[in-house]
């Protein structure tokens, strides 16, 4: 099979970045001077450094793994023409709900992806705000790409593709698209409940391209006029320090299984159960706080 070159995108669109990153920063300042937090810019966009150094470590063992799973046990060879393209756009989408949901609902891959969500602010600086530690192990979710036969370049170009289609919801300054395209695909606003620290909006729009998967698996969530979003987390972290955003989850995590007197499978739950979760039952869900919130409103 012909297999094209096709360089790393990524690469490309930091140029783009910077830029839009620069051009909304000088709007968001004009607008609201006191809202516009230019330490919490810088302290995102050296999340985003320190994760492009971390992925070169990380990809050289995942480009590895999806090789030799492609090499001994794809079930059919997709060639490299525009249906392949088709089909890995949506089943990498589905692939990246999943990884990203369960980057949520289970402590252990949230204590790398809480660092997205660590920021206070919402602006396209926040898309480049990621994890350092998330690509040594997220390549599980999507081990089921290579096996159904799609090339590693295939799979490895729409994650970029899918990556930077995500950097154009991280902002504030497009209210809604036109009905249709919300209806389709993640769009800010529904990228923005996403981020909210709301009840309502914990745990919500987990979409990489197509909303549609959130509205498929019930964890789909509307911006609501009357609920203006609370950007971060339920309890803020409070800093700027790049080394404190990537591990200071890790570090809570590992404490509270270490120095929680509860059985092995207890401290193992730690890592499993969601954020919040504690092993003699205190701990509070975000499950919990929307059907509080709930309540309190009907
Ligand atoms: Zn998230
Ligand atoms: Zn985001």
């Amino acid at each position: 099979m012909a297999v094209p070159q096709i360089p790393n995108l990524i690469y490309y669109a930091i140029p783009f970045f910077i830029v839009t990153v620069i051009f909304e920063g000088l709007v968001l300042y004009r607008k609201q001077p006191k809202n516009y937090n230019v330490k919490d810019t810088f302290a995102s966009l050296s999340m985003g450094i320190g994760n492009v150094i971390a992925n070169l470590l990380s990809k050289f063992f995942v480009v590895i793994i999806i090789s030799y799973l492609y090499e001994n046990y794809k079930l059919a060879t997709l060639p490299f023409v525009w249906w392949t393209w088709i089909l890995i756009l949506f089943a990498d989408d589905f692939c990246y709900y999943w990884a990203h949901r369960i980057g949520h609902e289970s402590r252990f891959f949230w204590a790398s992806h809480i660092v997205h969500h660590s920021s206070q602010k919402y602006n396209l600086s926040t898309a480049l705000r990621q994890t350092w530690t998330g690509g040594f192990f997220s390549f599980i979710f999507y081990l089921i790409l290579p096996i159904l036969g799609f090339h590693p370049l295939i799979i490895f170009t729409q994650m970029s593709i899918s990556l930077l289609y995500q950097y154009w919801i991280h902002t504030e300054l497009i209210h809604k698209m036109p009905k249709w395209f919300e209806a389709v695909f993640n769009t800010p606003s529904h990228h923005r409940v996403h981020h909210g620290s709301n009840p309502i909006y914990l745990d919500r729009n987990h979409a990489g391209i197509f909303i549609i998967w959130d509205k498929l698996f019930g964890t789909f969530q509307p911006e609501l006029e009357n609920e203006k979003v609370i950007y971060g987390l339920t309890s803020n972290i409070n800093t700027f320090n790049p080394i404190k955003i990537a591990f200071l989850e890790w570090i809570g995590v590992f404490k509270d299984a270490f120095t929680s007197k509860t059985s092995f499978i207890n401290k193992l739950n730690y890592f499993i159960k969601p954020p919040g979760w504690k092993h003699d039952g205190t701990g509070i869900l975000s499950d919990d706080l929307r059907k509080e919130w709930l309540k309190n409103r009907s």
